[in-house]
């Protein structure tokens, strides 16, 4: 029993090296996995489902569905570029949908599941962004314009973000010791999986007296990482 994690690989057609890449994956290593958890921000941006007819999207789609068909499950979480992914995206895709903050039993350890943007509490104006971005009307009304008009205002979004970026301290963007370390304990959990801070790392810390392991997985550029476990243990793959 062979289950894969990665996240944070940001495809986008400007970027036809990760897509080749992540092709490749899903055609090759991905095969041996019996699941495959893809824990957000799988696209750089995502502007409705109905950028599917978008021959890359349908590609990055189809390429997901192969490797369905050939016996794998991919589950997926939503990060904060592309959560307005939704039901016909998860069907062409045959993903299977879980939850924000997800438990899974994996190697007989409960482990939380979560993108990690929630964990960077320090980051105080991106928080209230994402309170209102992620509410019902925010996403009907977004999703009532057109596609074109969608694809405008998050280019502009992109833009500011990376413009706020550059002026916020390292560490704002990191996770808070706080909020990961509330995370584990009302989750009840000793493992945690998250990416979305690019930061690929192995962490250990105590939590309520308890042992407790924080995975972060790193984003993908001209190579690509995934998370593995199986019966001998947790590694890191290097995916080229
Ligand atoms: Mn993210």
């Amino acid at each position: 029993m062979l289950i894969l994690f990665i996240s944070d690989l940001h495809l986008s057609s400007r970027r036809p090296e990760t897509a080749a890449l992540f092709e490749r994956f899903l055609a090759g290593p991905a095969r041996q996995a019996n699941s495959l958890y893809i824990l957000g921000d799988l696209f750089d941006a995502w502007a409705g489902d109905d950028d599917l007819a978008d021959p890359f999207n349908a590609r990055i789609s189809g390429a997901l569905a192969d490797l369905a068909a050939s016996g794998c499950r991919t589950h997926f979480l939503a990060g904060n570029r592309d959560f307005l992914i939704a039901d016909r995206f998860g069907v062409s895709s045959r993903l299977t949908f879980i939850a924000e903050r997800t438990v899974v039993d994996l190697a007989s350890t409960p482990t939380l599941l979560l993108h990690g943007d929630t964990l960077c509490t320090d980051d105080a104006d991106y928080l209230a962004f994402r309170a209102v971005v992620r509410t019902p009307a925010w996403r009907d009304e977004f999703l009532a314009l057109p596609l074109a008009e969608r694809k405008k205002r998050i280019e502009g979004l992109r833009e500011r973000s990376e413009t706020a970026k550059s002026g916020k301290p390292h560490a704002l963007m990191d996770t808070n010791a706080g909020a990961v370390a509330e995370a584990f304990h009302r989750s009840n959990v000793s493992r945690m999986i998250h990416g979305h801070t690019h930061r690929q790392a192995r962490h250990e810390l105590v939590v309520d007296g308890r042992n407790c392991e924080r995975w972060v997985l790193g984003d993908w550029h001209a190579t690509g990482n995934a998370l593995a476990v199986d019966d001998t243990g947790w590694r890191w793959l290097r995916i080229d």
